[in-house]
């Protein structure tokens, strides 16, 4: 994948041509219509996955507009993109190992593709923004040759030193040619909470066709849009993810570059995914499967075939905030002392479009050791190990990675020998004591 901006024009020809797209169109993603409607707007906030130090208190940081989009012709939900994804993802926070939840999901789904289609010691498996391994590394145990493609080099060196073969390059086309021309095609070509965060979305797509062996698998997992709409799930919005899919949609923008969905999963993982599975157009060899058929039925029921389908969204989020605010100010009016848990890229989200600070969230704390001692974006609200929780006793814990929530409260479940308790603020504000 090639970020737009990184094309070969010189800097003042870049800059030129980004501000006369600016002052007058707005193309979609996909297909290229102007983009006119608004999904729902919260506001300016800052790169959710930039954590600043200390050294970088007094520095500015760069607020960019959280504004949502729906195509009116192809229904893709999607931001405009404000900063080259080389920016955004060169230096990458997010490290999947972190989660223990997560990296049980990553080898049920390893083991059910080895059984599936079937995978053996001759197959090739490529993994499209694949982290610090937290997923090859199950192929790798189970002798099955395996490629990651990884832009962020830092995340990419722990892959690496795991034993997982990783390139530290950007997806697209042009690359997938160079493996093409190496004969380096993939019996399976996967590609796990990547798509909402392709800038150009049609280089990628073709990318991925490219890469696929004749008879080859690709799967996407992707969080699903009519979930997201159904559970509130507002503060999975954030910059670094560009576009929002229905199973429509991307059903759509496959079929744009030659490939066919055969079948789909519905993943109770990132607060509600899906898995789809496609092939090329021209593969004979699988059949669709009724729960195709199935789910666009279910979004057209919810009315997501339509424009109108996506107006109400906005409302709801507003509520969200205004209950938890309502919660946490009444909270602090009465003494109590409330801290965080988990310093996600949807916290960062939420926190802004609350407008919450660390008046009313003293600080977070996170188990991954890269944002310890580190402070959310924009608010500066410190990050500490989670053993701060123990020292401090608060009175209320609230849950920022909400989809972890279980296994969270299961962990910190001493809170409550001193009366403290969890606040989940998504789908709607609930209190577990
Ligand atoms: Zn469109």
């Amino acid at each position: 994948m090639k970020p737009i901006n990184s094309m070969s024009l010189t800097l003042s020809d870049s800059i030129a041509t980004r501000k006369a797209v600016h002052a007058v169109q707005k193309p979609c993603r996909f297909c290229g219509h102007q983009l006119n409607r608004t999904f729902v707007d919260l506001g300016m906030s800052p790169l959710c996955e930039t954590y600043p130090g200390p050294q970088d208190l007094n520095r500015m940081e760069p607020y960019y507009p959280l504004h949502v989009y729906v195509c009116e012709q192809c229904l893709l939900v999607q931001l405009e993109q404000y900063e080259s994804a080389e920016h955004i993802f060169s230096d990458y926070a997010y490290f999947s190992s972190y989660s223990d939840s997560w990296l049980r999901h990553a080898r049920n789904y390893c083991e059910q593709m080895i059984e599936r289609l079937p995978l053996g010691p001759d197959s090739f498996a490529v993994e499209v923004a694949s982290n610090d391994g937290y997923l090859l590394q199950y192929f790798v145990e189970r002798g099955i040759p395996a490629l990651g493609i990884e832009p962020a080099a830092n995340v990419a060196k722990v892959a690496v030193e795991k034993g997982v073969p990783t390139l530290i390059r950007f997806f697209g086309a042009d690359l997938a040619r160079d493996l093409a021309a190496q004969g380096r095609c993939a019996d399976l070509v996967l590609g796990n909470n990547v798509l909402a965060q392709v800038p150009d979305l049609n280089d990628f797509v073709e990318g991925l066709q490219i890469l696929l062996k004749p008879t080859g698998v690709l799967t996407l997992e992707f969080p699903h849009l009519l979930r997201l709409i159904e559970r509130n799930e507002f503060d999975t919005i954030y910059h670094e993810h560009f576009s929002y899919f229905s199973f429509l949609t991307v059903t759509r923008i496959l079929e744009a570059h030659g490939l066919k969905v055969f079948d789909v999963e519905e993943l109770a993982t990132h607060g509600g995914s899906l898995r789809v599975y496609a092939c090329r157009a021209e593969d004979r060899s699988k059949s669709v499967q009724p729960k195709v058929e199935a789910l666009y039925r279910q979004e057209a029921a919810a009315g997501q075939d339509q424009v109108a389908g996506y107006q109400s969204f906005a409302k709801q989020v507003r509520q969200t905030k205004w209950d938890l605010l309502d919660f946490l100010i009444a909270a602090r009016r009465e003494g109590k002392s409330v801290a965080g848990y988990g310093a996600p890229g949807k916290g960062t989200t939420l926190l802004h479009y609350c407008g919450i600070g660390r008046d009313l969230v003293e600080y977070t704390v996170d188990r991954s050791p890269y944002k310890q001692g580190r402070f959310m974006p924009g608010n500066h609200i410190p990050i500490y190990h989670p053993d701060r929780i123990q020292e401090t006793r608060p009175d209320y814990v609230l849950i920022l990675p909400w989809n972890l929530k279980d296994e969270i409260m299961e962990q910190m479940g001493f809170i409550r020998e001193w009366g403290g308790r969890f606040i989940v603020p998504i789908p709607e504000l609930t209190i577990y004591s």
